[in-house]
């Protein structure tokens, strides 16, 4: 049997449980505990796939095709293990097993009710994880905010399994705000005291308070928050902000937040922390030799969150490569034919984003046409794949109105088409083609010297596919195919053959771009933009043309 931590916030939305929990497991396994993290969202949709990036940052997707809260990828990042369904909870998935057990009379006789039937099903979820032996310690991420009607069941289901489990079974560990007031010059606790009596009232008492704040606290105002909360005083714990996130598990063992857990779960012998891997890439990703510019093309670009694990990817092949990736967000609506080379022209690389509908899309073209014909290093990501392959059939193969049929049903050269084992499809929750799939890269090509292997695996999460009627065609003129899905021969890989670095793929290798092991074309990508960005340095300044000679 595993033991169980749960992670509640208070006070405010957006203080990073996500990374406190992500960080607290980081500590833990390297301590040689088997460890997983899962998320229970309190909205009722079944899973984010159906919610607007605006609302809810980027839709993350696991391996067996769930379609996740971007939390699990920091967890994949952080722990660099899969997560699954399994691992993301929403209060709509709840309802809708308690409501077809209902159906199916499961229940007979019974009136179904939120106590105990909603709670139960919370608990049976909560546990799930870990039973089977497979971890040590579960812990759960509790989110919303305590105090929010929609996120009561949650805490019931937590002060339950609390009340259930024996003492060192489990925890709980809340994340609060100690907001700095500058007038009074003071950081203040009354927000902090609410949010844990709040959550007293729910009947569950935390064990851990960690508390987010931009200026250190002393020990009075530690042993302030321990005495009016009712933890002891080094069960509190400063969470500073940090310049990265990749900080916080080493912030967090300075605090000594894992010791208290382990002592709490009464687990003994375990292993001093192993961290080699983590510090030996926090000291690359803070002192890096080199700088490149890359312009990320997207209609998103407003909320970062929306792109998040390319962002990622970006930090993680930035630092292997003693990098600084700087990211200059493009807007894709707002790119035309008259402005495009002052819009990009600075930029060592040009990644294309994902993306869904029309808006936006003529801008990526245009973009890709640029990174094509001045021999930019160019990365498109599944919608940024599709732009690349329109791009190439217009201006390379002279087919004008080429279009994917998402933006445009007429066309009469339809080069992205809807999978066929989309086109009946009615209901679009949970329905794209999603999660991992193999691909097969052609020998000797880009692709081939990127990963050092011809069989792939990746996560997809898209309903059009590169429309192999005109696969002839665009190998022709010099757009390979250069990976393909072994099964059904769809393509996964686009590239260029007279470019050194121009590369489209179907899929998402973002979401696999953990900090122990960057994503291969994120870190090719770079040294392309690298190499890009020398020798343009070269050309501007004649003297250091010669230099290089
Ligand atoms: N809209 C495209 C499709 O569904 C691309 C999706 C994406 O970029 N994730 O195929």
């Amino acid at each position: 049997m595993a033991k169980y931590i749960f992670v509640t916030g208070g006070v405010t939305s957006s203080l990073g449980k996500g990374i406190i929990a992500a960080s607290l497991a980081k500590l833990l396994q390297a301590r040689g505990l088997k460890v997983t993290i899962q998320k229970f969202d309190p909205y009722i949709n079944i899973d984010p796939g159906t919610l607007n990036p605006y609302e809810h940052g980027e839709c993350y997707v696991t391996d067996d095709g769930a379609e996740t809260d971007l939390d699990l990828g920091h967890y994949e990042r952080f722990l660099n293990i899969p997560t699954s369904q399994a691992n993301n909870v929403t209060t709509g998935r709840i309802y809708q097993t308690v409501i077809n057990k209902e159906r199916a009379g499961d229940y007979l006789g019974k009136t179904v009710q939120v106590i105990p039937h909603i709670t139960d099903e919370i608990k049976n979820r909560m546990l799930l994880l870990g039973k089977g032996g497979k971890y040590d310690i579960v812990i759960t991420e509790i989110g919303g905010t305590v105090g929010d009607i929609e996120s009561l069941p949650f805490v019931e289901a937590v002060r339950q399994i609390q009340w259930e489990l024996p003492e060192e079974d489990c925890m709980v560990v809340h994340l609060t705000l100690i907001p700095y007031l500058k007038a009074a010059k003071e950081l203040k606790t009354k927000p902090t005291q609410h949010s844990v009596r709040m959550l007293s009232q729910e009947g569950v008492h935390p064990n851990v308070i960690v508390c987010r704040t931009e200026h250190p606290l002393n020990d009075e105002l530690k042993k302030k928050i321990a005495l009016f909360c009712n933890v002891k005083p080094n069960a509190v714990i400063e969470a500073m902000d940090a310049s990265t996130i990749y900080e916080v598990p080493l912030k967090m063992l300075q605090e000594g937040l894992d010791v208290i857990v382990l002592k709490k779960l009464q687990i003994n012998g375990y292993a001093a922390p192993e961290l080699t891997k983590w510090r030996a890439f926090l000291d690359k990703l803070k002192y890096p030799q080199s700088k490149v510019t890359i312009g990320l093309i997207g209609k998103y670009i407003e909320l970062q969150d929306a792109y998040k694990s390319i962002l990622e990817s970006f930090i993680h092949a930035g630092a292997i490569n003693e990098c600084k990736v700087q990211i200059v967000n493009v807007h894709s609506e707002f790119i035309t034919d008259e402005n495009v080379q002052e819009k990009l022209k600075d930029l060592d690389g040009l990644l294309v984003a994902p993306g869904f509908g029309n808006r936006g899309v003529e801008g990526k073209i245009i973009a890709v046409k640029y990174a094509r014909e001045n021999k930019l290093p160019f990365f498109g990501i599944c919608l940024g794949m599709q732009m690349a392959v329109i791009e190439f059939a217009r201006n390379v193969l002279g087919w004008t109105d080429a279009h994917s049929t998402e933006m445009d049903k007429t066309t009469t050269h339809p080069v992205i088409d809807l999978m066929e084992e989309q086109k009946n499809i009615v209901n679009l929750g949970g329905t794209m083609r999603l999660g991992a799939y193999p691909c097969e890269i052609q020998e000797g090509s880009l692709a081939h010297k990127i990963y050092g292997t011809t069989e792939i695996s990746e996560r997809h999460r898209h309903r059009w596919e590169f429309n192999n009627k005109y696969i002839a065609d665009f190998e022709n003129a010099g757009l390979t195919p250069s990976g393909k899905n072994p099964a059904t021969g769809l393509v996964e890989i686009v590239e260029l053959k007279d470019h050194p670095f121009f590369i489209g793929v179907q899929y998402h290798p973002e979401l696999k771009s953990t900090v122990e092991n960057p994503q291969p074309i994120f870190v090719h990508f770079i040294k392309a933009a690298k190499a890009f960005g020398d020798k343009r340095d070269a050309v501007k300044n004649p003297l250091l043309q010669s230099e290089m000679i």
